[in-house]
C-alpha cells in the first residue's frame, strides 16, 4: 500500500484518540459538576449491568425495559436541570463530517453508494499530493491564471476550457487526447485539470512521455538485477506504480520520444492498465491524429480511437469532439 495512505490512516487514529481523550476530560469535568447527573449514571449502569449478570444465569428481568425508561427520564429531567443537552455530553471529532473516520459514504447517480474521502482528509493530503503530482515545475498553469480569455481567438476551446474547469472541479475528467501545433494551450489545460485533481487529494501525475518511458525502462533494469540496493528499488517500483495508479496522469508530447524496442509496449501496458482501472489519462501531443497512427501503428492508435475524446487545438478548427 501506498505510504502515504498509511500515514493518512495514522493522522485518524491520532484524532480518534485525542477526541476520546478530549472527551473524557470533558465528562468529568462535568459529572464533578453535576453529581446528580453522576448518580444517574451510575445507576443506569448498575442496572444494565444487573441484568445482563442475571441473564448470564439464564434469568431474564422482565421489568428491566420499564425500569430502564424510567431512569432514563430522571436522566433527561437532571440534563434539563443542569442546563445540558445529550451533544454536551458527547464526544466532539475534530471532524465532525466524517467522526474523523477519514471517509464518508456518497450516493452516485445510478443510485449505488459508496465511499469516499472526506473532505478534511483531502485537505490533508492535497499538500503531498500537489508535490508529487509533478505539477509545481509549471507554476502558472492553473484555472485561476489561466481563464478563458487564455484561448481568445477560439470560442471552441474556451468552451471546452470551461467544461473540463467544471468537471475537474467536480468528478472524473474522460481520457482525452488534446492534439494540434505547439503554443496552443494543450499543456497548459492539462496540467491545470491535475493541479486541480491534486488540490482537492486526488492522486495526479504529470510526466513527458519521454520520461514516463525512461521510468519503465529504469524499473526493468532493477528487475533483472540482483545488486540493486534496495531504497532505489523501492523507489523506481513506486514511480512506475504511480505511473499506472495515480487517479489522473497527463503524458505530456507524446511523439517527441525517442523510438526504443520498448516504447511502444510500455506505452499500450500503461494505457491499458489505466483505461481497465477506470483512472483519467490526457495525452497531449504536437501531432495530428493521422500522424499518430502513422506514428505508433493499429495497436495504439485503436486504443486512443476506442478509449478517449479528441480535442484539436488550434486557432483554425473547432474543437474536434469525437
Ligand atoms: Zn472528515
Amino acid at each position: 500500500m501506498d505510504r502515504i495512505y498509511e500515514d493518512l490512516k495514522r493522522v485518524m487514529e491520532n484524532r480518534r484518540i485525542r477526541s476520546a481523550i478530549l472527551q473524557q476530560d470533558k465528562y468529568e469535568s462535568l459529572i464533578r459538576r453535576y453529581p446528580k447527573l453522576a448518580e444517574i449514571e451510575q445507576r443506569i449502569a448498575q442496572t444494565t449491568e444487573d441484568a445482563l449478570l442475571m441473564s448470564l444465569d439464564g434469568v431474564k428481568d422482565e421489568s428491566l425495559p420499564e425500569k430502564l425508561e424510567k431512569l432514563e427520564s430522571e436522566r433527561r429531567k437532571i440534563l434539563v436541570d443542569c442546563q445540558l443537552t445529550e451533544e454536551d455530553l458527547k464526544a466532539q471529532p475534530s471532524c465532525p463530517i466524517c467522526d474523523d473516520t477519514g471517509y464518508v459514504t456518497v450516493r452516485s447517480s445510478d443510485g449505488k453508494e459508496r465511499e469516499e474521502f472526506c473532505v478534511c482528509t483531502r485537505e490533508l493530503l492535497a499538500p503531498a499530493m500537489l508535490r508529487r503530482s509533478g505539477v509545481e515545475k509549471y507554476p502558472d498553469y492553473s484555472f485561476e491564471k489561466g481563464k478563458a480569455s487564455f484561448y481568445p481567438e477560439d470560442s471552441a476551446l474556451r468552451g471546452l476550457y470551461e467544461k473540463l474547469e467544471k468537471i475537474a472541479k467536480k468528478c472524473r475528467v474522460p481520457n482525452s487526447v488534446f492534439f494540434g501545433t505547439s503554443g496552443k494551450g494543450k499543456t497548459f489545460l492539462a496540467v491545470a485539470i491535475a493541479r486541480e485533481y491534486a488540490r482537492q487529494g486526488r492522486s495526479a501525475l504529470v510526466i513527458r512521455q519521454a520520461e514516463a518511458l525512461e521510468v519503465m525502462q529504469e524499473h526493468r533494469k532493477v528487475i533483472g538485477s540482483y545488486f540493486t540496493p534496495s531504497q532505489k528499488e523501492n523507489e523506481i517500483e513506486a514511480r512506475r506504480e504511480y505511473l499506472t495508479e495515480a487517479e489522473i496522469l497527463v503524458l505530456d508530447d507524446l511523439g517527441v520520444e525517442p523510438k526504443t524496442p520498448n516504447s511502444q509496449s510500455d506505452l499500450i501496458y500503461i494505457l491499458d492498465e489505466r483505461v481497465l482501472s477506470g483512472k483519467t489519462t490526457i495525452i497531449t501531443t504536437n501531432y495530428d491524429m493521422d500522424a499518430l497512427k502513422e506514428r505508433y501503428g493499429g495497436r495504439i492508435f485503436e486504443r486512443l480511437d476506442r478509449d478517449f475524446s479528441k480535442f484539436r487545438f488550434d486557432a483554425r478548427a473547432e474543437g474536434d469532439r469525437t
